[in-house]
């Protein structure tokens, strides 16, 4: 008989395995059931589409075709449940339920909201869907005054797009600066000239009290927990994610922020892998759990489910992640786990060009660069290879740095 997989989620990391488990398993029943109302589409790129500059179709990667080309039965909107462990079946919203040999998890986060007066206003706007893209680049184009929350990645997405549509923007932050975990002061204002270029002011030792409306619910203001009051007709909140673990409660499989699997993508529960977003999985690189929020990780995670969902061990997850933004002239890179660590070094070079590494028991977990991308494969590579580097901070952090510059290796 053949074996059936059931894959919950149509992201990057749930899409990719089905892509392998279909060439690997040519013979295997695969179902994917989404809550999502379309296929898998590129979450990287939505939020090109709502700063105006590209128009919906590079957007999305599949079509229905795709699917049915494959002989994967995809189910488009879709909402599990419930997972029946002892039965091996998932419920949907429906009470439809789908039987399974495997199961694989692919759920990622949503949006946290703040926890302030009048968060849910009309006009205010959580990231994370191309739904959400569509409905953030239609009210900022028509927009007067935004203001946007959330000092980290996907925050300063909200802020580049204000700015991309020439929308004037307060952008409120908790601490002294953008990312405060991952980068200093003199790093981060690099970032912040570049926000200003754009119309949108930087606001530091901030936040949000709570959220003015007018009589229709409609968002006016924002007050800062200063006593400051920013006028606006757009929100955008970026605080971070509720990773979707509450589907796994009632189940034996161990959760905490997110859902924890091994280095093959197994929770404790034999016949049930996780994978991108969601997991807390075992970095062998970290030596502890770690957790990505990135689109390369998710991937590398769905294609390294399906293999161990067909032959368990067969291969593991040792991956260093990294995450771009291009909104500004110069690039910008973090890798690895630039907010972890025991120790930093940084070093700025010139105007537009800083670093920063991150390290545990000596060797490198992470790091930011910004201007100068060159020397991220050499330091990616000593991640990998876990090289105690730590007593060598100035020739890591020459300009021009390569592996070679290094004094003899040594391995914990
Ligand atoms: C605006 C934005 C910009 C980003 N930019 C970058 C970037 O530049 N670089 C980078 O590396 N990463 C970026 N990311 C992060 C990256 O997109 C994610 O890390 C990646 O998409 C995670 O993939 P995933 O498959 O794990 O989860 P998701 O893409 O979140 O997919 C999970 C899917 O499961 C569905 N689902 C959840 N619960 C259920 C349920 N109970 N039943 C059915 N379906 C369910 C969800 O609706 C969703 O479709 C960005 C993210 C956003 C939102």
């Amino acid at each position: 008989m053949s074996e059936s997989f059931v894959i919950i989620g149509d992201g990057i990391a749930g899409s990719s395995a089905a892509e392998t488990l279909r060439e690997e398993a040519p013979d295997s029943d695969i179902t994917i059931l989404t809550d999502e109302g379309e296929a898998l589409y590129n979450r990287i790129l939505i939020k090109e589409y709502a700063k105006g500059k590209l128009p919906e179709a590079p957007v999305s990667i599949h079509d229905t075709s795709w699917y049915d080309e494959r002989d994967i039965d995809l189910h488009l909107n879709t909402l599990v449940t419930d997972i029946d462990v002892e039965n091996d079946q998932v419920e949907t919203h429906e009470g439809e339920t789908y039987g399974y040999d495997k199961l694989l998890v692919a759920i990622g986060g949503t949006p946290q909201q703040l926890p302030v007066p009048n968060a849910d206003a009309d006009g205010i706007h959580h990231f994370w869907t191309f739904q959400d893209a569509r409905a953030i680049r239609e009210h900022v184009e028509q927009a007067d005054r935004g203001v946007v929350v959330g000092a980290g990645l996907l925050g300063i997405d909200l802020a580049a797009i204000c700015g991309a549509q020439d929308l004037p923007s307060h952008y409120l932050m908790r601490g002294k600066c953008w990312w405060r975990y991952a980068l200093s002061e003199e790093g981060a204002e690099i970032i912040h000239e570049a926000l200003r270029d754009i119309g949108v002011t930087p606001v530091f030792e901030s936040g949000v009290d709570r959220f003015e409306t007018d009589e229709d619910g409609k968002l006016v203001a924002a007050i800062d927990p200063n006593g400051e009051r920013y006028e606006a007709d757009f929100g955008g909140v970026a605080i971070g994610l509720d990773f979707n673990t509450e589907l796994l409660e009632d189940t034996p499989v161990e959760t905490d922020t997110g859902i924890y699997v091994d280095e093959y993508m197994r929770t404790d529960v034999d016949n049930i892998f996780a994978a991108g977003d969601v997991t807390e999985f075992h970095d062998t690189i970290l030596g502890e759990r770690g957790q990505n929020g990135a689109w390369g990780s998710a991937k590398q995670q769905g294609t390294i489910a399906a293999k161990n969902m067909i032959d368990y061990g067969s291969e593991e997850f040792r991956w260093v992640s990294s995450y771009s933004i291009t909104h500004f002239d110069f690039p910008f890179l973090s890798f690895g786990h630039p907010t972890m660590g025991e120790e930093t070094v940084e070093r700025k070079h010139s105007e537009n060009e800083w670093r920063r590494l991150a390290f545990k028991d000596g060797k490198i977990i992470g790091g930011v660069l910004i201007g100068d991308l060159s020397p991220q494969s050499a330091y990616k590579q000593l991640m990998r290879e876990e090289r105690v580097v730590a007593d060598q901070k100035d020739v890591l952090m020459q300009k021009g740095f390569s592996v070679d510059d290094l004094s003899a290796p040594q391995k914990q």
